[in-house]
């Protein structure tokens, strides 16, 4: 293979003194993305002729300027929308921005402005980050959710929910985050800490409202296998938020009381070893239950137990602490008394706020009766051994044999959950019961920059909500929204004081604001008709366009946003909106770029902006570094040498197919006749690299590998300019090449693509143009037929590439049986091989 050196000085010298035209990327990409602006290109039809294809990238809050890493998301989303339409699809690839919420408030703060005027300038900016790397979005469906053409529909949803039951008030025990001054949803505390701040999150019982996601936990978890284009470790995350687990549902009778208390277990095959009951603190039970001498002791626990990592103390390692009620509740299976306790590793928000305790068998049960010295029955026993509750330092929590336990005594465990479950069912002590671990939605935030919840408060009417017509409730500018714990709207007289829309008396505004989840719950819905004024959405258009077909974005996302996403659209499908219900057909996430081994961050100060590699190498060069440094669900590790050696190969591009240029001008393929071997073999290279490009994007996004493609095809194509001369080239051929390597070269470099595609005499852009095809006759080895001589005397025959090498020839041939034959193990005098023709042995 020649050297670099060589062929940039052989391109120098076949250009024939002719200074070539200089590759100057800044200028060529502003260039053409004014043109696309300009004929609109991107400008995607409502209807068309062509298959639809949907393509959308998770879009972001504008909370700053993007850096390399958000950028991946989009480029991946290019790369899909670009090659579908050469496909021939009529591809929607829309963006808009994640406006509202917590970190545009914080910053807006922070500086001292208004979030929507900090809102706005970030969305500026990133508008212009993403227009200069080329990306083909239609900018006429652009959204963002702070819009009040938005806004009012988000409401819209709000008020369908509502009107259907799935929308209520409560007054709740709810994480509090004391520094951002808010409620947040289960899903945003992470390990007892608010996702944003890292604060640990306490607990206040407020009115909120909610959103019934748990009416639709089993279709959420069902639907799951549906979703075949779904990464599994996805459906996995989601599955195990849903937790959903199959147990009964037992009622202890508490000793001199008509009270029961009730419990859920998923293992009901342990009853008979229950020797105490536990009770959240915070479960209404306990101050009914406890004896009136230890009223007062009991409080004392309460405030000590309260104030703790409520996420903490329930883990196994923590510190088990409980406080003896005084009272005894009855085993429903053995009629023993047992002790009940109320313990610091009970949660009321899961199950009944209540267990059975079963030191034997449960791990936390165990240290808990350890520590107050509860007795220990074993009631599963391992098959091959015996256990001594005397002896025991940790629960036996694995499958066995029922001991111990009254009828059931010798029952595998395993059968025996069922027979414990049905049995309870006949005698009317317990009944078969599904718990899912996932909670209602929480949506109110004591919060100025989100959606109003349009709820108005009538002291005559009620809770009324406001008639659609009235809509959008607008978010008033002059608040004064430094948090306080209240919402900021509460303080806002002319948006708090309304009429009622029943009775027409005085009344009051719900001054809460949406979660920002809400917001993006639905916005793929609002792209399809992103300013229709009087409907949220046109359900034909919907769907038409829906569901998705190809969703990309972070794996952070697979809980939060996805599982909200799906309940809405189940939600509007249900009430008849929608054809599907199912919103995102394929999912791809896609992996992270790392500086110096650390996630990216204006803190750590390894953040890596496009605009400054733009400014460097131009857009293409980090187009193709970002595809080319790893397969794209990766993380992976940014390097300043990388994306100088994609700029090398990006410049070596251009000057090759700039040396090739006045030779091709003019050329066309029609009636391309292949001369030799060597023209056969470069043009069964060409056919072949794009049939692995193809195949490279189809089979699962392996864009690195399809680049790895682009660059062999230019390596082959550098040495047979370099190894033949000039006036030999096959022009036709040569066409053929640069005219499918710009095609194949558009998804990935569009810029250069449509530079190439001009110069090469076209009057049309490279983006209108349909994928280069193969022709699998091209991908043929051309095959000859060898005589093999031994000793003068033609003896055997063998079928080779026509391009085999003397060496690998030689290998085959002494190989054959029949040539062994003549051969005869005596050495081999003189091996001659005449190019496709014959071979002579000398023995
Ligand atoms: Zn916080
Ligand atoms: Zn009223």
């Amino acid at each position: 293979m020649a050297e670099k050196s060589d062929i940039i000085n052989f391109e120098k010298e076949i250009s024939g003194g002719v200074d070539m035209k200089e590759y100057r990327p800044q200028e060529i990409e502003k260039k053409w993305q004014e043109v696309w602006e300009e004929k609109k290109v991107f400008y995607t039809p409502q209807r068309s002729e062509k298959p639809k294809y949907y393509a959308l990238v998770m879009f972001p809050y504008p909370s700053g300027t993007l850096h390399v890493g958000h950028v991946k998301n989009y480029v991946i989303g290019d790369i899909v929308a670009r090659y579908k339409r050469m496909r021939g699809y009529n591809v929607l690839h829309p963006f808009g921005y994640d406006a509202f919420g917590l970190p545009a408030e914080n910053a807006a703060i922070e500086k001292g402005i208004h979030p929507e005027e900090w809102t706005r300038k970030n969305i500026n900016t990133i508008r212009g980050q993403v227009k200069k790397l080329g990306i083909s979005y239609d900018w006429s469906r652009e959204i963002a959710t702070c819009d009040e053409e938005y806004y009012k529909w988000t409401q819209w949803i709000f008020l369908q929910l509502y009107k259907n039951g799935l929308a209520y008030k409560k007054k709740a025990a709810v994480n509090w985050c004391p520094k951002c001054k808010t409620v947040l949803a289960n899903e945003q505390v992470k390990d007892g800490k608010c996702e944003r701040c890292g604060t640990s999150v306490t607990i206040r019982h407020l009115e909120q409202w909610f959103f019934k996601i748990t009416d639709y936990a089993e279709r959420l978890l069902n639907d799951l296998d549906k979703l075949t284009g779904w990464p599994e470790h996805v459906k996995t995350m989601q599955r195990n938020w849903i937790g959903k687990s199959t147990g009964a549902e037992i009622d202890f009778p508490v000793e001199g009381s008509d009270t029961k208390i009730r419990v859920f277990t998923t293992r009901p095959d342990t009853l008979w070893g229950v020797t105490f009951m536990a009770l959240a603190p915070e479960s209404p039970l306990v101050e009914e239950l406890v004896l009136e001498e230890k009223k007062e002791d009991l409080q004392e626990f309460l405030e000590r137990v309260k104030q703790q990592d409520r996420f903490r103390r329930t883990s196994v390692e923590a510190e088990k602490e409980g406080f003896f009620l005084g009272r005894y509740a009855i085993n429903p299976v053995t009629g023993e008394r047992i002790p009940i306790y109320v313990a610091n590793y009970i949660l009321m928000e899961y199950g009944t706020g209540a267990i059975m305790g079963v030191p034997a068998h449960d791990q936390r049960d165990f240290s808990f009766a350890k520590k107050y010295g509860i007795p220990i029955k074993v009631v599963i026993k391992p098959a091959d051994r015996d256990l001594d509750p005397e002896k025991m330092e940790e629960a036996y929590e694995g499958e066995g044999i029922m001991v111990n336990s009254g009828p059931f005594d010798g029952t595998p465990s395993s059968e025996g959950i069922e027979k414990v479950i049905n049995w309870l069912e006949e005698k009317g002590i317990g009944k078969r019961s599904v718990q899912y671990k996932l909670r209602d939605w929480l949506i109110s935030r004591q919060r100025y920059w989100g959606a109003p919840i349009p709820i108005i408060y009538c002291e005559k009417c009620g809770v009324v909500p406001v008639p659609e017509e009235d809509l959008p409730v607008r978010l008033p500018k002059d608040v004064e929204f430094l948090p306080t714990g209240q919402s900021p709207l509460s303080f806002h007289e002319g948006f708090k004081r309304t009429k009622c829309p029943i009775c027409g008396g005085e009344a009051q505004r719900e001054t809460d604001t949406m979660d920002t989840f809400v917001d993006s719950s639905w916005y793929f819905l609002r792209y399809v008709n992103p300013h229709l004024e009087d409907k949220p959405f046109e359900p034909d258009d919907v769907n038409y366009w829906l569901p998705v077909d190809q969703y990309i974005g972070g794996v952070e996302h697979a809980v939060l946003h996805l599982l909200y996403s799906r309940f809405v659209t189940k939600v509007l499908h249900d009430l008849g909106y929608l054809n599907f219900d199912e919103p995102f057909t394929n999912l791809f996430t896609q992996g992270m770029i790392y500086k110096d081994g650390a996630k990216m961050s204006k803190s750590k100060g390894n953040v890596v902006s496009p605009d400054e590699m733009i400014e460097k190498y131009g857009a293409d060069t980090l187009r193709m570094y970002i595809l080319f440094m790893a397969p794209p669900e990766k993380d992976a590790e940014w390097s300043d040498a990388g994306i100088e050696g994609v700029h090398r190969f990006v410049k070596r591009l251009w000057n090759t197919f700039y040396t090739v240029l006045p030779f091709v001008k003019e050329e066309n393929t029609e009636n391309l006749v292949l001369k030799n071997s060597t023209e056969k073999e470069l043009r069964r290279k060409l056919h072949s690299i794009i049939k692995k490009i193809t195949e490279d994007i189809e089979g699962g996004f392996k864009f690195n590998t399809a680049i790895s493609g682009l660059m062999e095809l230019v390596n082959h194509l550098s040495q047979y300019l370099n190894s033949v001369p000039q006036e030999e080239w096959n022009r036709k051929l040569l066409r053929e090449i640069v005219e499918k390597l710009t095609l194949a070269l558009s998804p990935f470099a569009p810029h250069l693509a449509e530079e190439f595609w001009h110069d090469l005499g076209n009057e049309n852009l490279v983006v209108q143009q349909s994928w280069p095809s193969y022709d699998p006759k091209a991908l043929q080895v051309e095959e000859v037929e060898i005589a093999i001589q031994i000793n003068g005397k033609v003896r055997d025959k063998v079928v080779v590439p026509v391009d085999i090498s003397e060496e690998d020839l030689k290998k085959i041939v002494l190989e054959r049986e029949r040539v062994k034959e003549y051969v005869d193990g005596k050495p081999i005098k003189k091996f001659l091989y005449v190019r496709g023709r014959i071979v002579n042995i000398v023995v």
